[in-house]
């Protein structure tokens, strides 16, 4: 028998790295370990440096992701932009190829990136140079039996490649990719406090649901925390007790809306937040006004 548990509830939540608490050493192992201890089921493992896991390592994770039961996300190094010169990208494509390869490894269904930034091109050419090129790695993958999904996240400054059309109309355009929608990112990039309600909440699950129909609800893969910004985007990531967030808001909505899929928290307190996250969520659950989309 394994110690997996059922969760009652539509949605996942865990944290981006490992939880603070988990024990010295204990490596991505404790981590998942830590994340079911906590009451949580779910966890992005940080490769946000670079990928260095032995292929033991991965086994040992992947045991462990079964064994407690908690869904397995990768953070892919931020060293990636799908529009960066030829010679960046190349480098960048290897990251992106190598967090892939070792988080299917490793049992994780969802890889993460930073989907990078304009440059000096318009945001049309950008998108469809990081099209093209985010195409090519997907087909790469599935060449090589690699089968996950590519979750280009939504980022926080406007400089940066990633508003919420273009993370959907990425993954309308190429298959095994869906949006890892991070609505912190979205609020601070408005960077007029604006994106910060039950209205604004809605209007992005809706475009999620008719851009991307089932998998965009159903397969959601969202960040959350608080943020700090500018008018230029994102700062810094704040504990929600810190922030201006409405995180009751956005949960209702997920509630509402029957959001499918997994939460993870970015906070600087982690799993406070996150278990936070997950009470809030569940009360507004247990309360739901469904939507009819
Ligand atoms: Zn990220």
């Amino acid at each position: 028998m394994s110690k997996a548990t059922h969760h009652a509830l539509p949605l996942r939540f865990g944290t981006v790295g490992n939880p603070i608490s988990t024990p010295k050493n204990g490596g991505s192992v404790g981590g998942v370990q830590r994340i079911r201890e906590l009451g949580l089921s779910a966890l992005e493992l940080a490769w946000v440096q670079s990928v260095r896991v032995s292929d033991e390592m991965c086994a040992r994770i992947r045991a462990a992701a079964e064994e407690y039961d908690v869904a397995l996300s990768v953070h892919a190094p931020y060293y990636i932009n799908l529009n960066a010169e030829p010679a960046m990208w190349s480098a960048g494509r290897e990251r992106l190829l190598a967090a892939a390869r070792a988080g299917y490894k490793a049992g994780a269904t969802d890889i993460v990136f930073h989907p990078g930034s304009y440059m000096k091109s318009t945001p049309e050419v950008a998108y469809r140079v990081s099209r093209d090129r985010l195409a090519e790695v997907v087909d790469t993958l599935r060449k090589e039996g690699v089968h996950v999904t590519l979750r280009p996240e939504t980022m926080g400054k406007s400089a940066m490649l990633g508003t919420l059309e273009e993370v959907i109309a990425w993954s309308q355009e190429i298959e095994n990719v869906l949006p890892c929608v991070d609505f912190a990112h979205l609020h601070a990039r408005a960077g007029d406090g604006s994106f910060n309600s039950y209205a604004e909440f809605s209007a992005a699950l809706r475009k999620l649901a008719e851009g991307l129909g089932e998998r965009g609800l159903k397969r959601a893969h969202f960040h959350f925390s608080g943020i700090a910004y500018t008018r230029k985007g994102e700062k810094q990531h704040l504990n929600l007790a810190e922030a201006d967030i409405d995180y009751k808001a956005f949960f209702k909505a997920l509630a509402d809306w029957g959001v499918e899929g997994r939460v993870l928290c970015e906070t600087p307190n982690l799993e406070e937040d996150a278990v936070l996250m997950q009470n809030t969520y569940r009360q507004a659950w247990l309360r739901r006004t469904p939507v009819n989309a």
